[in-house]
């Protein structure tokens, strides 16, 4: 199959889901991750229609941002770490894995210093560890109050948005297990929705729900979709295997 192909599959199980719980397709954006294929076959990825890359290492992400620059939008979707917060400010446009205090900090510090091109917006979420896997990265439900006031108590470079969620579900073996997670932070959003620190934004975004989950993800509420393999074709890198 050919990218448009698995992109127009992918779209359709996206609008099924939707339509099973009644919400708008246009709801759901899709960040395809890119983290498995090199800049060639991106270019592919962009050529076909796809507008929002994410990537989850600086390293691996580099080379392609520097090849499509402003044609994309780029996600941040990994963990992480406070010496590469300089490149990912000034390349990305959303985080999605805020998950703890000295990255808030180091965010705070880097822009509150550049200048963003364009002075565009820097969106970020904070990624939850709704099922409480020690493995995976996000803070605990119950610390999520005190993340937000504390980010609320900076002051923060008008262009930071809080934008809403982000979370991982374990994996299992059958998608319908991962409804619980989903549910979890649809409830967590819920409950923190009127938070002064949204900065009286209306809709949060819920990122949730990867190749094996988005369908369920999406009836749950999903915002943003993070695909990557679902996407791999016969041009795909072969190593399909989570880079982490
Ligand atoms: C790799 C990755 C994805 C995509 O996972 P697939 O199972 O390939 O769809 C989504 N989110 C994060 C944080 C990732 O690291």
């Amino acid at each position: 199959m050919t990218i448009e192909e698995r992109l127009e599959f992918v779209k359709g199980r996206i609008a099924r889901a939707c339509a099973r719980v009644g919400r708008d397709p246009g709801g759901v954006r899709l960040v395809a991750v890119s983290k498995y294929i090199d800049a060639l076959q991106a270019g592919r990825w962009v050529r076909a229609g796809l507008t929002d890359l994410g990537e989850n290492r600086w390293r691996v992400a580099k080379e392609k941002v520097e090849s499509f620059g402003g044609e994309v939008t780029w996600h941040f979707i990994g963990h992480l770490q406070t010496n590469k917060v300089k490149p990912v400010v000034e390349h990305f446009t959303w985080l999605h894995s805020l998950d703890r205090l000295s990255l808030v900090d180091a965010l705070a510090k880097r822009l509150g210093e550049v200048e963003l091109a364009g002075g565009r917006p820097f969106y970020t979420l904070v990624q939850v560890n709704v099922a409480g896997e020690e493995t995976k990265s996000g803070i605990p439900p119950e610390d999520v109050g005190d993340l937000l006031d504390y980010i609320h108590g900076l002051r923060r470079s008008p262009r930071w948005k809080m934008a809403g969620f982000m979370t991982m579900a374990p994996r299992v073996r059958e998608a319908e297990e991962a409804r619980e997670v989903f549910r979890g932070l649809r409830e967590i959003r819920d409950r923190f929705a009127d938070h002064p620190v949204w900065e009286g934004r209306s809709a949060l975004e819920l990122s949730m729900g990867m190749s094996d989950d988005y369908e369920v993800a999406v009836e749950e509420g999903a915002t943003m979709v993070r695909l990557g393999r679902v996407l791999l074709g016969d041009e795909g890198a072969g190593g399909a295997a989570d880079s982490e």
